[in-house]
């Protein structure tokens, strides 16, 4: 099904067409959209593209069974990605426009994001060059920034957690595992590869696990493949509790970068570069486009 782009944002509520006052709002339902094709099948449900029929804005439409996320118990954890999300305004982060429901499904209103996953881009090309990992470690550090400044840790930064907008800029797009938080936390959560040693040790943990988790995806992005990567599952902990941390010859990689991921993936996580000291390092600030886009 063809649909028009209309760059006219999309808002929070729908206003009441019958009613000058933007204060009177009301719910979104699925005759607000036209559905057309799949955009992709997750664990809960699909993914769809929309176009609200009043603005004729493009959102990707997430489709979720609640008897699935009843059964998996991850009630909870969508209410919180919800809260969250649709609270936090960036560049790098895919925006959550609203959300609906009926007797059998949730409807997450979601931007929609062009270019698809970053994953299947960076199994693509095995790695990224310097510069487009660079461009999108710093744009990723610019969004953490921000969410770090309103207290929310993202807690599962991987390739599979990314997509890429129409212009070829990141989003931050699954908040899944994220917390609000003021406090230090003890929750086991993200994936194995990219968990950090303090949350595979189940001791506190604070925002700086995503420097770690940014740490591990800079390695990912040159290199192709996880730093701590191991046959089982117990083999990865143990690289990850001792920072195992070893750079193969190939592909050749500058020393600017490796010295970049060696000061996130530090054991001691206070001792992890902070994200803002991440942007001046000279890697970021030679290979890094200014406009977090990379064009290719
Ligand atoms: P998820 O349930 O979030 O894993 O989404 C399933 C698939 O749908 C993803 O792997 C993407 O290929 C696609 N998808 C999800 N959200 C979007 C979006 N906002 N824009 C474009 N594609 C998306």
């Amino acid at each position: 099904m063809a649909i028009a782009t209309e760059t006219q944002p999309l808002q929070q509520h729908k206003v009441n067409a019958s009613s000058a006052s933007p204060v009177e709002q009301r719910r979104w339902t699925l005759n607000d959209f036209d559905i057309g094709s799949s955009l992709g099948r997750g664990k809960f449900g699909h993914v769809y593209l929309a176009r609200e029929k009043t603005s004729n804005h493009l959102v990707a439409l997430k489709v979720l069974f609640k008897s699935q996320l009843q059964q998996s118990q991850v009630v909870h954890q969508l209410r919180r990605e919800v809260e969250i999300q649709s609270h936090l305004r960036h560049p790098h982060i895919l925006r959550l426009y609203g959300y609906f429901y009926d007797q059998f499904r949730v409807y997450l209103i979601l931007e929609y994001a062009p270019k698809g996953e970053l994953y299947k881009q960076l199994q693509k090309c095995k790695y990224f060059s310097e510069r487009r990992a660079a461009t999108y470690v710093a744009s990723l550090a610019r969004a953490l920034i921000y969410c770090h400044g309103k207290h929310v840790i993202h807690r599962d930064i991987k390739p599979e957690n990314l997509l890429i907008g129409a212009q070829g800029e990141l989003k931050i797009a699954d908040f899944g595992w994220s917390v609000h938080t003021f406090n230090r936390r003890r929750t086991m959560c993200g994936t194995l590869d990219y968990l950090p040693p303090e949350m595979v040790e189940s001791v506190e943990h604070d925002a700086s696990v995503d420097i770690w988790s940014l740490g591990v995806l800079c390695y990912e992005f040159l290199y192709g493949v996880p730093p701590f990567e191991a046959k089982e599952h117990v083999d990865t902990y143990k690289r990850i509790v001792k920072v195992d941390l070893k750079f193969p010859p190939k592909p050749i990689v500058s020393s600017a970068a490796k010295d970049l991921i060696s000061q996130m993936l530090v054991k001691d996580s206070s001792k992890r570069l902070p994200l803002h000291k991440l942007l001046e390092h000279p890697w970021i600030v030679q290979n890094a486009e200014p406009s977090g886009v990379y064009k290719g």
